[in-house]
């Protein structure tokens, strides 16, 4: 969903706070949008005319504010979800910021009895009250303050537009989670989904038409993110749920061939070619993983120079009794093929592959849901990564 992103100086209750490419671009454009309709935002708003808000650079030092004044009202929002989502025991891995807004992405959220129903709304009830504070403030100070007020209606407004927008039922905007949580107390998980994923692309649709009509591009571009969303969150959503109730441990390959460190370069391409591996985990004499190599890593260096300079230090690892789903979301995360096992001392113990996963869920998918896990991976010769 996110491009390149960037990781702010910030740490909010302990998650670290990114900006995605896209908001760096939206952040001006909003502040440009702001700046040159001053007179039409506090007519609507229904403040006085005042010569406060137009001359010379005022408006866009108010447009300045006003949208950051947005931005932390959506990192406020988003530090709601967080706070629920940890109340159920869920770790928050980030928040971040871009086009259209703020996401806060998580671990597993446990589905049932409603969770997903209490983490999604308490974003959007986060917007309406500081929508209402914002409100109260405006009303409380006195109406001389032009600039002040100004940004107080602007940001009463976008808060309340937020919740409003948040809570169109189609995923995965948070109507639509809170929608599909609800379904899933009367329903299988995976029905939910595909009931909400339903209504969610006729919304998409009438968005789209109506976007198209008005010509409001803001409207088309939601729509089409909201389509593209749907396909995502469905598919990741049949694949998570047919890995259900399986560990890595399960899954993986614990005769791992690996290499040292100090090995030479022209010694590990000997190494490939007899192995008939093109990528190994690098551990040290202890078993503690120091980084993986492949072929990419190898071409264009020196041939004398050794593995650990030439390697990947940051691979995916986790410990081996966490879940298959848990794999298979930080193979999507880092775009990797593989994830690296270790037991809770941190020493290697496997690697379980996307080829792994595939595997297990096509055995599923016809029909041999019964399989038990670690029958399977007794059977099933290891992958190649
Ligand atoms: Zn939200």
């Amino acid at each position: 969903m996110f491009g390149r992103s960037y990781r702010l100086p910030l740490t909010l209750l302990g998650i670290p706070v990114y900006v995605d490419v896209s908001f760096l671009l939206i952040l001006p454009l909003l502040v440009w949008i702001i700046g040159s309709q001053v007179g039409s935002f506090a007519k609507m708003f229904g403040l006085p005319e005042s010569p406060e808000l137009g001359g010379g650079v005022m408006p866009y030092v108010l447009g300045l504010i006003a949208a950051v004044g947005l931005f932390i009202s959506v990192i406020i929002h988003e530090l709601g979800h967080a706070v629920t989502a940890r109340g159920y025991g869920v770790k928050v891995r980030r928040i971040t910021l871009w086009f259209l807004g703020g996401v806060a992405q998580f671990e597993e959220i446990p589905r049932q009895h409603g969770a997903e129903a209490v983490v999604s709304i308490v974003g959007p009830l986060v917007s309406l009250a500081i929508g209402g504070i914002c409100w109260a403030v405006l009303h409380a100070i006195p109406s001389g303050a032009t600039a002040v007020r100004f940004v107080l209606a602007y940001l009463t407004y976008m808060n309340i537009m937020l919740a409003v927008f948040n809570l169109v039922p189609a995923l995965p905007l948070d109507g639509g989670r809170v929608l599909r949580s609800l379904l899933a107390l009367a329903m299988p998980h995976a029905q939910a989904t595909r009931i909400s994923a339903a209504i969610s692309r006729l919304l998409a649709v009438a968005m789209g038409v109506l976007g198209l009509f008005s010509l409001n591009f803001f409207l088309l571009l939601v729509a089409v993110f909201i389509f593209g969303a749907v396909n995502a969150e469905t598919r990741t959503d049949q694949l998570e749920d047919l890995l259900r109730g399986t560990l890595v441990r399960d899954l993986m390959n614990p005769d791992v061939h690996t290499v040292p460190p100090d090995m030479s370069l022209s010694e590990l391409t000997e190494h490939m070619l007899k192995e008939h591996h093109l990528g190994f985990p690098v551990v040290d004499a202890m078993g503690n993983v120091l980084g993986l190599i492949t072929l990419r890593e190898v071409q264009g260096k020196d041939p004398t120079s050794s593995v650990s300079d030439a390697m990947m230090r940051d691979v995916p690892t986790l410990v081996e009794d966490a879940t298959a789903v848990a794999a298979l979301q930080l193979m999507t995360r880092n775009g990797f093929g593989c994830v690296i096992a270790t037991g809770h001392d941190g020493r290697m113990s496997g690697i379980i592959t996307k080829t792994d996963l595939m595997r297990l869920i096509q055995l599923r998918l016809a029909g041999w849901g019964y399989v038990r896990p670690t029958k399977l991976a007794a059977h099933w010769p290891a992958a190649a990564y």
